[in-house]
């Protein structure tokens, strides 16, 4: 989840470490920090916050040198502590490492190196890896054989950077399960979890596979496998739309993102129609569909279910990617395993994607950045092209992978359905003002409460995991139906519940169920395409094809939500704890 940057240049790089750090800070951002080689020696900037804050550090006392590293942190073992923020240097300073996910054995592996008499300055299962490679050059073994050392030790998920006092002119990257790719520029070269960390520099990249080790140098870089055996090294031209975010003149790239829906579903359904009939062919030929996802794609997959089940007579299940498991023995020569992940790099989704693979299915997936590790393991891939996404919570990826569901599962989408959804969506981003009241309402409570039947049932989950991310506030999302079988006992004077509550077949029950709520004090907050008096609030939802009535409702629920956390003050771009690639487990 963290990003990762290490630099071999001409000049100094720690400017640009900390510039190219800033825009990985999306990936995760507990702590921040960066090594640099200075004259001879690793030194080393370290800071729980942001990458700001480490940047004010480094202004304050700056470092230099030509060969660096720096790291976002987003924790997973060991407490969020300046001295457990990346980089972890070995215990005579020969070399720094940073490292995104999780080493397994690294309880095992700390007693050992312990027991050798190695001192532990963290608590992180990331720096016995920086220990194990001193061991080995101690040893007297060069970059290449100390790394190979390395790699066979560790048990995990990781994308490793390491830099060594002893060998200035190179760093040492692997990766088993997390991303990391090479940018090669002039007389300089970059190693990134991602190429927006570089592509102001290069766009000309090596996309390192897992369970592969790079020595990268300054003018280029070699590969090898875990065992030694030197790989081919192939350089991809990014020619592509990997422009850096801009927020114009919106508040947060929430907001932002959150406006741009209408062109969004435009664009997504002006898809290459090859990759939607690849998608399509398989699909039919499939004797069992499984949708895999986490987080806003799974409501997104949910959706997809029920197109597929109506318009091509597909039944699918929809699997959250953390529980693949329990699903995994129906992978087989007749399963098509469609993967959703926005960035691609989902670990969960990824995990069931491999498994998917190895036991024989055919994997399909949907992704917005591109490439991708889901991509590069998948039979065929769709991508939604929307843009990068900043804000950590997903608001434009959604939208568009509902659409891109509903046109694979009509075989396209036309200019006229485009247009009746475009205009629903301004319609329903023109009633701001309206939501910014309601929200004034909801930011007085501590809990929130959705319901939806059908079609809204998956944006009634959306709804409140869109208030969770972004106001953190306790939020729950609801079948309408099951309210009475449980819930309704929360329901107390003056909560609210937001009923999402189109006038499709669902909308009669839908309104006892909103009556029911009301008759014991509850707030009923409608969104619905007509007024009731059984509504306190109401907040219209523009007249759409019931199809679309999803997509349409997605817009003032997200303004919702992120007006409740405006006005409570969050940080909306980057809620607490919460990373936009979620890379580990
Ligand atoms: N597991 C490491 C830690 O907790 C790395 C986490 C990350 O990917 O940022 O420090």
């Amino acid at each position: 989840m963290c990003g990762i940057i290490g630099i071999l240049g001409r000049g100094d790089v720690a400017p640009y470490l900390v510039d190219g750090l800033g825009r990985l800070e999306y990936r995760g951002y507990d702590s921040a920090g960066m090594a640099v080689m200075e004259d001879g020696a690793i030194a080393v900037l370290r800071t729980v916050g942001t990458v700001e804050r480490l940047a004010a550090m480094y202004r304050g006392s700056p470092v230099s040198g030509a060969a660096g590293l720096a790291h976002t942190r987003w924790a997973t073992h060991g407490g969020v502590s300046d001295r457990n923020a990346h980089p972890h240097v070995s215990c005579g300073g020969e070399a720094a490492v940073i490292h995104n996910g999780i080493i397994e054995n690294h309880a095992e592996l700390r007693e050992e190196l312990s027991s050798k008499g190695h001192a532990f300055k963290s608590e992180t299962d990331t720096e016995v890896a920086v220990h194990l490679l001193e061991e080995a050059l101690a040893a007297g073994k060069g970059p290449l054989e100390a790394g190979m050392d390395v790699a066979r030790r560790l048990r995990g998920q990781y994308a490793l950077v390491f830099l060594m006092r002893g060998h200035p002119d190179v760093i040492l990257a692997m990766r088993k399960n997390a991303p990391l790719l090479v940018g090669l520029g002039k007389g300089e070269s970059i190693v990134a979890s991602d190429a927006l960390a570089f592509i102001d520099r290069t766009n000309r990249v090596v996309f390192l596979e897992d369970d592969t080790l790079a020595l990268v140098a300054r003018d280029g870089v070699r590969v090898y496998g875990f065992l030694g055996q030197e790989r081919p090294v192939v350089v991809t031209d990014l020619a592509q739309e990997l422009t850096l975010p801009d927020k114009h003149d919106h508040e947060h790239f929430t907001i932002k993102e959150i406006r741009e829906q209408p062109e969004a579903v435009e664009r997504v359904v002006s898809q290459v129609p090859g990759s939607m009939t690849i998608f399509r062919r398989e699909l039919e030929k499939a004797k069992r569909v499984f949708f895999v996802a986490a987080g806003t794609s799974y409501h997104a997959a949910l959706l997809a279910k029920r197109y597929f089940s109506d318009h091509m007579k597909l039944y699918g299940e929809v699997i959250l990617a953390s529980e693949y498991r329990g699903s995994e023995q129906w992978f087989d020569d007749g399963a098509v395993v469609v993967c959703i992940s926005q960035s691609g790099e989902t670990m969960d989704v990824l995990e069931a994607a491999r498994s998917a693979k190895g036991r024989g299915a055919t994997v399909l997936s949907m992704v917005n950045r591109s490439p991708s590790s889901l991509e590069m393991l998948s039979d065929a891939v769709v991508k939604l092209n929307v843009g990068p996404e900043v804000g950590v919570a997903a608001t434009k990826s959604f939208t568009a992978q509902v659409v891109l569901f509903y046109a694979l599962a009509r075989g396209g989408a036309s200019e006229e359905e485009v247009a009746e959804l475009k205009g629903a969506m301004e319609a329903a981003l023109a009633q701001e003002q309206e939501i910014i009241g309601v929200a004034e309402l909801v930011a007085k409570g501590r809990d929130v409460y959705f319901l939806g039947r059908g079609v809204s049932y998956p944006m009634a989950l959306e709804g409140a995991l869109k208030m969770k991310e972004l106001a953190y506030l306790h939020a729950e999302g609801l079948a309408a139906g099951e309210l009475k079988h449980g819930p309704l006992a929360l329901v107390d004077s003056g909560t609210p519940l937001v009923l999402l509550n189109p006038e499709d077949e669902t909308y009669a029950e839908t309104m006892s169920n909103g009556a029911e709520v009301k008759s014991r004090g509850g707030m009923v907050i409608g969104f619905s395409t007509a007024p009731s008096p059984t509504y306190d609030r109401f907040v219209r939802i523009p007249p759409v094809r019931a199809e679309f009535y999803p997509v349409v409702e997605a817009v003032p629920l997200q303004l919702l939500a992120y007006h409740v956390a405006r006005l409570l003050d969050k940080s909306i771009d980057k809620p607490r704890n919460l990373a936009k690639s979620v890379t580990v487990k």
